[in-house]
């Protein structure tokens, strides 16, 4: 398959004859990436079966992973529940258009294929301006996962997507570099105890702003024990992960001197022993590793600034997969606001190879 590409160059004044074809392409049932304030998402029409498949087999992902239904008004969830929880109505007013995910009672018309056989569905009103434009044009609700084959770092540009899924789906719309660069803040509200699934950048503090204390799904803290089941299904397999094997070094308090000599002393061992090494450090850390010969060395942001570090993440680990390292050695940040989703990403990337100093 040919995939197209188009390019928005003016994110302020989008021309909607840019994005009739795609829009059309959604609603025939075809497959179309577009940008989101969040990651790169792989867009089929959330109502036709034979889409979902689509989006399933084009990602290389396992069918009982259930996909985000994103829509461009409030107005839209209506047809797609069979009730709203309060909790939900105030997440909605609070926090749409944006960077979080709300699990509702299914209504009868979203089918199985696109909620990986569940009762709930997971819906989303993106603000970015591309995206919401999208799916207000297609005039269906729009399933859309990262667009990445499965268990690569999600994509945060076009050429990410481009690199994956090019030859596997319909067009492929470029709307620049995403902002926020971590995949939606996940929360169940289909139950009686509003549930964190997933951190992202409507953090947990903010969350309990609106709806006082809410609880967090375990599968989120650590890995899971022997039998045990995460609540929202993606999140039991290997996820975001880059080629090399990645370990993370924790310090145990706030001090960083620890956690960079480690580092340090980590990668010059696997050096000498013949591997090729990768280092994520930060702005703040860089010299620290000015002598660690041979290492490849990207620094992931400013720790005065988390969100460039979510910013930068996944293209970090694949620019360590470009550059074939064999093992990457990661500093961590303080799991509170976005560093919790942060250090859910990085853990994730590192299988929960976790050094503690
Ligand atoms: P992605 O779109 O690739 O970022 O992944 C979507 C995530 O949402 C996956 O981890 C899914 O397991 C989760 N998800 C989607 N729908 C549901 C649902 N109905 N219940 C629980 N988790 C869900
Ligand atoms: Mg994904």
């Amino acid at each position: 398959m040919e995939t197209k590409k188009i390019l928005i160059e003016d994110r302020e004044h989008i021309e909607d004859a840019l994005l009739i074809e795609a829009a059309q392409i959604l609603r025939e049932g075809g497959l179309v990436a577009f940008p989101t304030e969040t990651v790169y998402g792989l867009g089929g029409n959330a109502l036709d079966e034979k889409a979902s498949e689509k989006i399933y087999a084009a990602k290389g992902r396992p069918s009982d992973n259930p996909l985000i239904a994103h829509v461009s008004c409030i107005e839209e969830v209506e047809p797609l529940v069979s009730r709203i929880p309060e909790a939900g109505r105030r997440l909605m007013e609070a926090y749409w258009p944006g960077p979080l995910t709300l699990i509702f009672p299914k209504s009868k018309q979203v089918p199985y294929a696109t909620t990986g056989g569940l009762e709930t569905v997971a819906i989303r009103m993106p603000s970015d301006p591309v995206a919401q434009r999208l799916i207000a044009l297609a005039g269906v609700p729009v399933a859309a996962p990262s667009a990445n084959t499965s268990g690569r770092p999600s994509p945060t540009t076009a050429q990410h997507v481009w690199d994956d899924l090019a030859g596997r789906i319909d067009m492929i719309i470029d709307g620049g570099p995403v902002g926020i660069g971590l995949e939606s803040t996940i929360i169940d509200v289909s139950g009686p105890v509003p549930t964190v699934l997933r951190p992202g950048a409507v953090t947990m503090e903010m969350l309990e702003d609106t709806l006082g204390k809410v609880a967090i799904d375990p599968a989120i803290l650590g890995p899971m024990a022997e039998g045990e089941r995460p609540k929202a299904p993606g999140m039991k397999y290997k996820h975001y992960a880059p080629k090399a094997d990645l370990t993370l070094v924790e310090p145990s308090g706030t001090q960083t001197d620890a956690m960079t000599a480690e580092v340090r002393r980590l990668a010059l061992e696997a050096g000498k022993a013949g591997r090729r090494v990768g280092i994520i450090c930060t702005d703040e850390s860089r010299q620290c590793y000015a002598d660690v010969a041979g290492a490849l060395i990207r620094s992931i942001g400013s720790r005065r600034e988390p969100s460039s570090v979510a910013h930068n993440l996944y293209r970090v680990l694949r620019e360590f997969d470009d550059l074939e390292a064999d093992c990457i050695f990661s500093e961590s940040f303080p799991q509170d606001h976005l560093g919790q989703a942060i250090m859910n990403r990085l853990s994730k990337a590192a299988a929960y190879h976790i050094v503690r100093v």
